[in-house]
């Protein structure tokens, strides 16, 4: 079984993608570290992460060890794993590695285009989203590193370039299903995400 899990920033997709995972029994895979990765690569490398050249090379010379690097998030890294993600040649060199990941024994993943480029056959596609004052405030209590109104200028910001973009732009697929989590708890939003997945997989 292949779930797909998208849906903006901090909307809660890595908790529930980890709790479906290990509810049923599969490997699950944070497809955002990918990106993170390549844009730490990037940055280390003193080159500009809007250079589409620079930031392709360092996707195609991505190693498994730089997902285990402990510096991925944080605003720099928010930011660089936007600007490489809208590169077509970063996207395409991360491609195949995604898709292997569960072809032998099905996987969950979360990220932006998973229902949508990566499998748009999964068995199940959630859409999960909450509004931004939601999401810039479950971010800003996991880290108060930065005010609550930078985080949420953060996301803005990164809402904006995800969708916007001309490769793989973030949005629901077709047959996906909506999961608003801006008013459920993180058991609430388990409990319905499980209920979508039983559902669509019947189908
Ligand atoms: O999910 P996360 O916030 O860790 O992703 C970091 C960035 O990587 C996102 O803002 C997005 O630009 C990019 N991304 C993507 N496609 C994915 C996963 C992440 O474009 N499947």
């Amino acid at each position: 079984m292949i779930i797909a899990i998208d849906g903006p920033a901090a909307a809660g997709k890595g908790t529930l993608a980890r709790r479906l995972a290990k509810e049923l029994g599969l490997p699950y895979l944070d497809t955002g570290l990918l990106y993170r990765a390549v844009g730490r690569r990037v940055l280390d490398a003193g080159v500009d992460p809007a250079d589409p050249a620079a930031a392709e090379a360092q996707a195609k010379a991505l190693h498994p060890d730089d997902l285990a690097r402990t510096d991925l998030r944080g605003p720099a890294a928010d930011q660089a794993a936007s600007q490489v993600a809208s590169v077509p040649g970063v996207r395409a060199a991360l491609l195949a590695f995604q898709r292997n990941f569960a072809t032998t024994g099905g996987a969950v993943l979360d990220g932006r285009d998973i229902g949508t480029v990566i499998f748009p056959d999964a068995d199940v596609k959630l859409f999960v989203t909450a509004s931004v004052e939601a999401r810039a405030e479950r971010r800003w209590r996991e880290h108060q590193a930065a005010s609550l109104e930078s985080v949420t200028e953060d996301l803005r910001r990164r809402d904006a370039m995800d969708a916007a973009r001309a490769a793989a732009p973030l949005r629901p697929a077709d047959d996906a299903v909506l999961l608003d989590t801006t008013a459920m708890d993180p058991n609430q939003a388990f409990a319905a995400a499980l209920l979508a997945v039983k559902a669509q997989n019947s189908e």
